[in-house]
């Protein structure tokens, strides 16, 4: 463990709020519940070892995460405080600051992801050993997994109910944001020294990578369903890294969404969705999560993936994709969908390769969208897109970018002597992954008249 900022501390009591995958002061819930407490707001980050460590050491995320750390410094340090930063594991780091401090109590947003929640259970083993309460408020989702659920009381699998009953309970949700910190009292460290958030300070490297601030504006909000699938038409908000690391808040994108764009919230809802999934069904981060699919006999040709990842199959669309994922840590939703079906269906490449490789290489990453939207395109997923669709790259390009503007920019040589041949032959692979798929469900009958509701 070693801390990334220098200070000293007065030994007055504090609460901490540990920041998360919600880098901002304005509208976060468990920062306002900390600034509530009465005691100053440390505010600490943590760089955890056991997460970063399983990152490629040039990855985009990383460098979008500092860019936002470094803009929540300079909000904190406004208000005369200073961002304290440590690295190593955050249990480890919790537990010397209760020690050396005058702690009362932690203040955090909750993370449903897997590791999220292992890295919380840890935290709160530490603080329950050292008597200090730990607090945690949902603030990364509009409604805490559990919350829309059947009935019964079990997890929706299907997305249109799913929706159905998110959009009722939203109906009487109160949207107002939370208090803004401007009041809260934060802890006044003795002697900050400067920290300078880059990816080096955690062992990583700047990556090539494109940030943007979400695109919200109401003209853009009220085209969002026309011009959303043209990926030359710059038609999206660009929310996806912001509501990564919670530089937005869902509340505020939501509220936007719910007056400009039904489209736009209808998306916010997967995103929610995907979250439940995980949650409920932990499995899914690892397999299919219809067990019946987990027999495909994937072709897996590791030249075939390796000129998918670096963008040359000779198919313009894909490959622009991949290059544009490769330059700027971005791909367009449109397009992330025709390259993994271009992979699992016309290469009969398993989904979990290029899960792994997105999962690698966007800057919005985030396990439950990632996973989530793989296994929907690859057929395995809970309430995914029927195994027999396969997404043609030549039609989908008359469709969605007739006039070669995203393709061009990506792929200029393509049609001339330098561009390679297809490596495949769309109509006879899509024929074999169609029965590739078949074969293993007749195996598996049963299954999926069980998954269904
Ligand atoms: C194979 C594949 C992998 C993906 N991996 C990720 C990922 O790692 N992280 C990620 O945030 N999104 C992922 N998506 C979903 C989607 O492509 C991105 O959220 C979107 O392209 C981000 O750009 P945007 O913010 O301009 O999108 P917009 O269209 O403006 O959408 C706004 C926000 O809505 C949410 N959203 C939109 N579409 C989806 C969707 N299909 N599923 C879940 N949430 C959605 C995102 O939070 C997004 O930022 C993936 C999609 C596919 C097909």
């Amino acid at each position: 463990m070693r801390a990334i900022t220098r200070f000293t501390a007065s030994q007055e009591p504090v609460v901490i709020f540990w920041f998360r995958r919600d880098l901002r002061t304005e509208d976060n819930r468990g920062l306002a519940k900390a600034a509530g407490s009465g005691h100053r707001v440390l505010p600490l980050f943590v760089f955890d070892t056991d997460i970063l460590d399983r990152f490629d050491k040039d990855h985009p995320a990383v460098t979008v995460m500092c860019k936002s750390l470094a803009d929540l410094d300079s909000q904190i340090r406004k208000a005369g405080s200073a961002l304290i930063a440590f690295i190593g594991t955050t249990a480890k780091v919790i537990q010397h600051l209760v020690k050396s401090l005058n702690v009362s109590a932690v203040y955090a947003n909750e993370d449903f992801e897997p590791e999220g929640k292992r890295v919380e259970g840890e935290v709160r083993d530490v603080l329950r050993d050292a008597g200090v309460p730990l607090h945690l408020s949902t603030d990364h989702l509009i409604f805490r997994p559990g919350k829309i659920v059947k009935d019964d009381g079990t997890p929706y699998r299907v997305y249109g109910h799913f929706r159905r009953r998110w959009l009722k309970a939203f109906e009487s949700e109160a949207m107002s944001p939370t208090r803004e910190m401007t009041e809260a009292r934060w802890f006044k460290p003795v002697d900050a020294g400067i920290t300078r958030f880059t990816p080096k300070i955690a062992g990583f490297q700047e990556a090539n990578t494109v940030i943007t601030d979400p695109l919200l504006n109401r003209e853009r909000l009220l085209q969002y369903q026309n011009r959303r699938d043209y990926p030359a038409a710059d038609g999206t908000t660009r929310a996806g890294q912001s509501l990564r690391f919670g530089t937005i808040s869902i509340r505020k994108i939501t509220g936007l969404a719910s007056r400009y764009s039904k489209t736009l919230l209808d998306e916010l809802i997967w995103r929610e969705f995907f979250m439940n999934i995980l949650f409920h069904f932990p499995h899914a981060e690892s397999g299919s999560f219809k067990q019946g699919y987990s027999s495909i006999r994937w072709r897996n040709s590791e030249d075939h993936f390796m000129r998918w990842c670096e963008g040359t199959t000779g198919f313009p669309l894909v490959d622009a994709g991949m290059r544009e994922l490769k330059e700027t840590g971005y791909m367009h939703n449109r397009v992330r969908m025709i390259t993994a079906s271009f992979l699992t269906k016309n290469l009969l490449t398993d989904w979990q390769w290029g899960e792994a490789w997105f999962a690698s290489r966007l800057s919005d990453f985030e396990l439950s969208s990632n996973n989530g939207n793989w296994q929907w395109v690859a057929g395995t997923g809970c309430d995914a897109a029927p195994y027999f669709r396969v997404f043609s790259p030549a039609a989908q390009q008359i469709k969605f970018d007739r006039r070669g503007e995203y393709t061009s920019k990506w792929v200029p040589e393509a049609g001339s002597d330098s561009y390679p041949a297809p490596i495949i032959d769309e109509k006879q692979t899509r024929k074999a992954a169609v029965e590739a798929y078949r074969e293993a469900l007749s195996k598996y009958k049963g299954e999926r008249s069980n998954s269904r509701e």
